[in-house]
């Protein structure tokens, strides 16, 4: 059970780092797994798409080969949050059908990377995706949304802070806080049921991608996460890459990343390189579990990033 949790921190590392591929300004970290599916579609590297994991009464969490997907059985339909790589719609709807007949009739994508979006052109244009408005300026730049073919995979709808869809027992609260993984992070609330999906502002127990050339912010991060900790009513956290957590786990990657930045402050201060800052970090007890090694940036990990952000200031 252990090393099953191990290899699945390890493998969303490296799924959001292969996603974004070449155009991260972050190098890839070294090692095998920054290597995997790079070219968007089914890599080898990737875990399958698997069964429909239960969260909550009509909720469900679809893992692998990208982001994990949630789908929200409603009255009318289902609502899926994020789509997985490219050419993997036919495998998400596969597992849909294993839970209820119903169509998919929404699409909400946490933010833009092709491992959260690659598979909205597999759904018909009457789907409704709904986006925060700096993704779906993002989801616009992407190669894979040029080709007129994929174009009704871009959002139809898209919100500034705040935004509820569907009614009664099937509201959806839609929240953007500020910049984190990207300048379009979307925080999904299935309002009565007390679960959230965070996307990949909390893919997994680590050091977060921060993705500043789609408008990610290290410096921003915390504060963006402090915020979204302020949403009331959530027990349940569907993560970007890793297991379902609870509502603390969300509340601790919050001061972790607060942390994060005030030893990137202090190391920046004292004349520190990254890599030193990266050697000389300390967390409390809690945050033992977490993937610190090896993650990010290299042996620097998040704190080339940050440094740059907060020199240009
Ligand atoms: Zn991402």
């Amino acid at each position: 059970m252990r090393r099953a949790i191990v290899l699945g921190i390890i493998l969303g590392t490296g799924i959001v780092v292969a996603a974004l591929g070449t155009s991260a300004q972050q190098a890839p970290p070294a090692g095998r797994e920054g290597g995997q599916g790079r070219g968007g579609g089914r890599g080898p590297g990737f875990p399958p798409v698997s069964a429909p994991e239960k969260v909550a009464n009509n909720l469900y969490m679809i893992p692998g080969q990208g982001g994990n997907t949630a789908a929200f059985i409603t009255d009318n339909g289902v609502v899926l949050v994020d789509t997985k790589l490219a050419n993997n719609g036919q495998a998400i709807l596969d597992q849909v059908k294993t839970v209820t007949s119903k169509p998919v009739t929404h699409i909400i994508n946490t933010h833009t990377h092709g491992d959260h979006t690659g598979s909205n052109d597999f759904f018909p244009a009457s789907v409704e995706i709904v986006t925060q408005e700096n993704t779906a300026a993002n989801m616009k730049k992407m190669p894979a949304f040029q080709e007129e073919a994929k174009k009704h995979g871009l959002p139809d709808r898209t919100f500034k802070d705040k935004m509820t869809l569907l009614k009664g027992n099937d509201a959806i609260d839609l929240y953007y806080y500020g910049a984190a993984h990207t300048n379009g992070d979307a925080f999904v609330v299935f309002r009565n049921l007390r679960v959230m999906h965070a996307g990949d502002a909390f893919a997994n127990k680590g050091q977060p991608l921060i993705d500043t050339n789609n408008g990610g912010s290290g410096v921003a991060y915390p504060e963006t996460l402090k915020k979204a900790a302020g949403i009331k009513n959530v027990d349940t956290v569907i993560t970007g890459h890793s297991t379902v957590m609870k509502w603390q786990d969300f509340v601790d990657y919050g001061e972790f990343n607060r942390l994060f930045l005030e030893h990137a402050k202090a190391s920046l201060a004292a004349g520190k390189t990254a890599e030193q800052a990266m050697a000389d970090l300390k967390l409390p007890e809690k945050f033992k579990g977490y993937n610190i090694a090896g993650g990010r940036g290299g042996p620097g990990g998040n704190f080339n990033a940050i440094f740059a952000e907060l020199q240009k200031k």
